[in-house]
């Protein structure tokens, strides 16, 4: 079964590594917006996005991997006078990664600004939750988003976990479940779907610079596949992404 990889970091990753990846059946992923270290200049986010669209975009097509990008400022790497940057979002598949990490003043100002001009623009948005403190930080993210009304098909809160997963469903978002070391594991992943059902998931690997299992959405799916009904693992596999992301229509 084919599979799109809804969250990754292809910058990380080598030509021969995504050909892998495609080969395995990752035949689409999402590409997100992230800088390992903390920017000095705004303009250093705006020449990443371009090596995203110009450069990445490419790489993958040349090895079989349909790939599409994700723009924002993710928390860990605000650039001073970060408003500059938003004026180079606009008009992208998706917002991504962003999100809140710590919670501070400053991100959840950068986070918010960016929803409002996601809002705006109809555009999605792959929401970062953290490692620590999860469950509060997620669920500071949905008030934010209930604050601003924020449409309920364009967002999906990612990194979800069995603590958060109900929250972010009842609250009617999109819950992404990144199948990797330190995170979900391939049975956890099945435990969820089997309580909650395949409509508002998208999987991902958030494989990129770190460590990690480059062909873990693979393996969900096939575990997926072994227990559910094949037209309900195609939804969380590919459908539910093309639909968020709207990529059909491209
Ligand atoms: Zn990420």
């Amino acid at each position: 079964m084919e599979v799109f990889d809804a969250h990754i970091h292809s910058e990380g990753r080598s030509v021969e590594n995504l050909e892998e990846m495609a080969k395995a059946g990752i035949k689409k992923a999402l590409t997100c917006a992230f800088y390992p270290i903390k920017p000095n200049y705004p303009e250093t986010l705006v020449d990443h996005f371009r090596k995203l669209r110009e450069f990445e975009v490419e790489r993958a097509k040349s090895v079989g991997m349909e790939l599409h990008v994700a723009l924002g400022i993710h928390p860990r790497c605000i650039p001073p006078k970060y408003e500059m940057v938003l004026e180079f979002m606009r008009d992208c598949t998706a917002f991504g990664e962003i999100g809140l990490e710590s919670a501070s003043e400053l991100e959840v100002e950068v986070f918010r600004k960016q929803l409002e001009l996601a809002k705006e623009l109809d555009i999605p948005c792959v929401i970062h939750t953290p490692r620590r403190n999860k469950l509060e930080v997620t669920l500071k993210i949905l008030r934010i988003l209930e604050d601003l009304d924020f449409p309920r098909d364009l967002a999906v809160i990612d990194h979800a976990t069995q603590e958060t997963v109900r929250h972010i469903l009842d609250s009617g978002f999109y819950a992404g479940l990144t199948v990797q070391v330190g995170k979900l594991s391939v049975d956890e992943v099945v435990e969820i779907v089997d309580e909650f059902g395949f409509e508002r998931f998208v999987l991902n690997s958030d494989i990129g610079f770190d460590k990690g299992d480059m062909f873990s959405t693979v393996k969900a799916v096939k575990a997926l596949e072994d227990r559910f009904d094949k037209k309900d693992v195609e939804r969380i596999a590919m459908k539910n992404a093309l639909k968020l992301f709207r990529i059909e229509r491209c």
